[in-house]
């Protein structure tokens, strides 16, 4: 080891990457438009980083200590791990230059696709609402250190006078996110690739000690979450044999692992003995560990970094909790650094960036560069003692207080309501009866067709709606576009032929955050982007309080709609996991309040459509799956508080009204009882990218109400042939019984152009008519 520098007494575990005004990816996707270079780009990344570490010296972290991570991302840290290791999928090849590195178009070509080659699959990073790339790592994909990336970015920072720590996604956590290649031998895991990939770590880690690092972080959430494919004890062993074999190297900086979005539990002691020379816990999510034995006395030689300020939430917190628990850490070890539960990219950059939430919100509130400077407080409060940052933690202590008391964080009226529900308020009844009074009143025919919901959102539409954001055109003329949009949709799914109309969400800049800004209890921001995936941004909306529904949200719409059409008009609707998930969410309370609130508002706009003749509605809840908790431990509970509210929103209705769910994955085995339990009459769900390959395990489960799996992938602007089609249906009928089964595409066609939309429709109305003929 070259250095013996001290951790940091603050530090954060990331920071976003973004850019307070989405810079990266305007550059990012300029490049991709052919618009700027990739010198250009790599000039704009540089200036954003030079500000990022500006703006992180400002706020409180140093220059010279290593507490500012040095994390930066074109695109996804999963897939930078990738690169840096050299580990590109087969089809991919091609982009590995003779030097055996990848340039940064080869870079963005794995993430994006290009021709026929698919992109990597991006999935959900943990709990959150970020993505990432899954590596692709087949028993003969070739490891070596392909990009000095990490080291490049080392010395551009020191250059500039700043220590940075480098961040790097751990060995383990990247093996275990990681997919077999296609045509690997059965049973064959990524992980079984660990002893292949440490030695490019080592040389990593050699090459940013010779740059002057002190400190490297070692990003490892894997190690918390039980929901991974290798058995507990293998993983364990593999932390004590590759971090034991990491720390025996002679040339590298000081090891620190960072395990967010969860507590280590039986990892730690694991970890401990391998003489890392720190270690993050997530305080939020885990509490302080009891330890004893060997693990106390090897705890009592490390840094324990406190990730105490939730980086996975915008609120301010209790700055003197946070201290407690630091000092309860201090018992365990002599030195304890304050830090972030997880990086905070996935909350936006600055509040004070915010002009419409009012002072009272904003001042409850604490985006990344307002937790960057609690970790500054905390740190010097570790140093000097709780009375030097007794002001702060005094201001803190203060807006908790005004949170906890201010009007609209507690309605009244709200809160008799949910107090005085019953078992009955969460159940139907018989399905056998619905059914019947269902088929009675709705005479559809044998493979009913439908679609999820929205139809393309044109240019047209968004040139529409910002131009009524802005005032250019008044509300009247909005809503007379907005009509005409929905005639031309309603005409043209009659022309089609399909038997379940849909209206087409042409009022809805997003699934969410339309409902959010209906209901009260929510704010939205205007700059509070955070990433989801690559250069794609969200604007999570702030859920700060009790949650009630003001007036009829989408009745007008839906009404409108069938006022046009003989044929069933569904509504549709966000369900309140899928708003949960996709909002900041109060922390004040459990979930479980919080979703039924929001239910209860969902079930009185279920209401209202009813009465005004709308017989079919859908409640789309594609959240329901990320939402799982990462420990089986808490799964019972999350599963009942989810579905619970999700039964809640639906089961006000009449039994001729038929209640659609709709759930984005393929995924359906997982969570297949949480399913059943919804009690949807009709659940639509994606099978058409699978080839159906959920189908086994519907037929499985006994699954014994409507299914809908997708028959066309709308991913991609690809037009499904009708033979295609056709197969797809004859596969479903092969496993379901018929009068259980719908036809649809896999999701919304918000994404989709009008002429392959069309096309794609007409050959699933073609296919389904041909089917029919068969039974
Ligand atoms: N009803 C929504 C739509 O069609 C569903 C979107 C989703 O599942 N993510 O766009
Ligand atoms: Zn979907």
């Amino acid at each position: 080891m070259t250095s013996i520098s001290p951790f940091p007494g603050g530090t954060i575990l990331g920071y976003p990457r973004i850019g307070r005004r989405r810079e990266l990816k305007k550059a990012v996707e300029a490049f991709w438009a052919g618009k700027i270079s990739a010198d250009q780009l790599e000039t704009a990344a540089a200036e954003l980083r030079d500000a990022t570490r500006a703006r992180l010296l400002g706020l409180g972290l140093g220059a010279a200590d290593s507490s500012i991570p040095g994390d930066f991302s074109f695109y996804d840290q999963v897939l930078d791990a990738a690169v840096t290791v050299g580990a590109v999928p087969a089809r991919f090849e091609r982009l590995v230059k003779d030097d055996g590195t990848i340039d940064l178009a080869g870079y963005f070509t794995i993430a994006r696709g290009e021709g026929d080659d698919v992109p990597a699959e991006m999935t959900k990073w943990f709990d959150s609402n970020y993505h990432y790339l899954v590596p692709e790592i087949a028993p003969e994909t070739p490891f070596h250190l392909a990009s000095d990336r990490l080291v490049r970015e080392f010395e551009e920072a020191l250059a500039a006078g700043v220590v940075t720590r480098p961040v790097l996604v751990g060995p383990l956590t990247f093996l275990l996110l990681a997919k077999a290649g296609v045509g690997a031998p059965e049973g064959y895991l990524p992980f079984d690739r660990l002893d292949d990939l440490v030695p490019v770590y080592e040389q990593l880690l050699a090459r940013l000690s010779a740059a002057g690092a002190d400190w490297v972080q070692l990003d490892e959430p894997a190690l918390v979450s039980e929901a991974v494919d290798v058995p507990r004890e293998r993983v364990l062993a593999a932390v004590s044999a590759v971090y034991s074999r990491l720390t025996s190297a002679a040339e590298r900086p000081q090891i620190f692992v960072a395990a967010p979005y969860g507590s280590l539990d039986d990892a730690l002691p694991v970890l401990l003995g391998t003489g890392v020379e720190a270690i993050g816990l997530d305080l939020v999510r885990g509490s302080v560990p009891q330890l004893d034995g060997d693990a106390a006395a090897a705890a009592a030689r490390t840094v324990l970094v406190g990730g105490v300020v939730d980086g996975h939430n915008i609120w301010r917190g209790d700055l003197g909790a946070a201290l407690s628990t630091l000092e309860s850490l201090r018992e365990l070890s002599p030195r304890v650094s304050a830090s972030t539960s997880t990086s905070l990219f996935h909350v936006p950059h600055d509040v004070h960036d915010e002009t419409l939430l009012g002072e009272q919100l904003t001042s409850w509130l604490a985006f990344a560069d307002q937790k960057v400077q609690q970790v500054a407080t905390l740190a010097r409060g570790l140093a000097e003692g709780a009375a030097a940052i007794e002001e702060e933690v005094a201001a803190a202590s203060a807006a908790l207080d005004d949170r906890r008391r201010a009007t609209g964080v507690h309605d009244g009226s709200v809160r008799e309501r949910a107090a005085a529900l019953t078992a009955a308020d969460f159940s139907r009844g018989d399905y056998g009866v619905r059914l019947a009074a269902q088929s009675a009143a709705l005479d559809l025919p044998l493979l009913p067709t439908t679609t999820i919901g929205s139809f393309p959102q044109t240019g047209d539409i968004r040139t529409s709606r910002a131009a009524f954001t802005k005032g250019e055109i008044t509300e009247a003329e909005y809503t007379d576009y907005l009509k005409a949009e929905i005639a031309r949709v309603i005409a043209l799914q009659e022309q089609i032929g399909l038997d379940v109309i849909v209206h087409g969400e042409p009022e809805r800049n997003d699934m969410v955050q339309y409902f959010a800004e209906n209901l009260d209890g929510f704010a939205v921001t205007q700059n509070g982007w955070v990433q989801s995936y690559g250069s794609r941004c969200t604007r999570p909306s702030i859920l700060w309080g009790d949650v009630s529904r003001p007036s009829p949200i989408t009745v007008e719409w839906s009404s409108y709609a069938q006022s046009l059409t003989e044929k069933p008009v569904k509504g549709m609707l966000t369900g309140p996991v899928t708003i949960l998930a996709w909002s900041f969410v109060r922390d004040d309370q459990p979930l479980r309040d919080t979703a039924n609130q929001v239910a209860l508002a969902l079930r009185d706009e279920i209401a209202d459509l009813e009465a005004a003749g709308i017989s079919i509605i859908q409640v789309d809840e594609p959240a329901l799956r990320e939402l799982l908790p990462l420990k089986k431990k808490d799964h019972a509970d999350y599963l009942d508080w989810s579905v619970g509210s999700f039964r809640l929103a639906t089961s006000g209705v009449r039994d001729e009204t038929q209640i659609h769910t709709h759930l984005c994955y393929s995924e359906f085995g997982v969570v297949i009882d949480a399913i059943d339990r919804l009690d949807a009459d009709v659940t639509s769900i994606e099978a058409a990218r699978s080839k159906m390959e959920v189908v086994p395990d519907i037929q499985r489960s006994g699954f014994g109400r409507g299914i809908g799996p997708g028959v066309y992938d709308i991913h991609s602007p690809r037009v499904p042939s009708v033979a295609e089609v056709t197969e797809l249906i004859g596969t479903a009928l092969g496993s379901i019984p018929v009068r259980q089964v719908w036809v649809n595409p896999d999701c919304g066609l918000k994404t989709r152009g009008y002429a392959e939309t069309v096309e794609s429709l007409s050959n699933v109305l073609a296919a389904t008519r041909a089917v029919r003929e068969t039974l």
